[in-house]
């Protein structure tokens, strides 16, 4: 038998990919089978992303776990402290600072179960990401379906009334009137810079 973690020590997981990848999904499938095995686990999520349910983290079909939404990294190692694994859904919207907090996590046993989106809607890395997935020890990058053409989708699309936003759009709108696509890398479109007002 292959044993994937012979250590006991913690470990950090990454499941990253474009919107509608089943990221979510796959973050609470996780950490039911934890449960399953007599873990204790929690999922936290940052506060900013309010779109369904503050306390919990619901997939795009519906699948639904609870979670505490926090506003700032450092109020994390406080909240699971009594855990044995940790989830953290949409964790590209945190700061830099999620990292050492992370890290740290680690340092003392746990497992990290980490979810969100690898690129913003221009492609580009999202916030920690990039560091994330280098300190994995386990990475995951899902496919969706694109909205578009049915291939396989690894990118973001927003789209304002119905139009590519453009590429100088802020990355993260709270509460506007956008909208959101799969799409694969030749579908995937961007607005000229002041093209569009996303
Ligand atoms: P994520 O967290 O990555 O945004 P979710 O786990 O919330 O994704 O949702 C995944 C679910 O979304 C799929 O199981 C499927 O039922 C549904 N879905 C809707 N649109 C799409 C799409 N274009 N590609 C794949 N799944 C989709
Ligand atoms: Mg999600
Ligand atoms: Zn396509």
């Amino acid at each position: 038998m292959i044993r994937l973690f012979p250590n006991a020590g913690g470990w950090l997981e990454v499941v990253c990919g474009p919107m509608f990848s089943g990221k979510s999904e796959e973050l609470i499938r996780r950490l039911r089978r934890a449960e399953i095995a007599g873990q204790r686990v929690l999922i936290v999520k940052p506060q900013i992303d309010s779109r369904y349910d503050i306390g919990h983290v619901v997939s795009h079909a519906g699948a639904k776990m609870r979670a505490v939404a926090v506003e700032n990294p450092a109020d994390i190692p406080g909240l699971v402290d009594d855990y044995d694994v940790v989830g953290v859904d949409e964790v590209q919207f945190f700061p830099p600072e999620i990292l050492l907090i992370l890290d740290g996590l680690v340092e003392k046993g746990m497992r990290i179960v980490v979810s969100g989106l690898d690129q913003d809607f221009r492609g580009l890395p999202f916030g920690p990401m990039p560091e994330l997935l280098c300190r994995a020890e386990l990475v995951d990058k899902l496919q969706a379906v694109c909205h578009r053409c049915g291939g396989p989708a690894t990118m973001t699309q927003r789209l304002v009334d119905g139009s590519p936003a453009a590429a100088d759009g802020a990355t993260i709108v709270v509460g506007a009137l956008e909208q959101y696509e799969a799409r694969c890398r030749s579908c995937h479109e961007l607005a000229a810079p002041g093209f569009a007002t996303g």
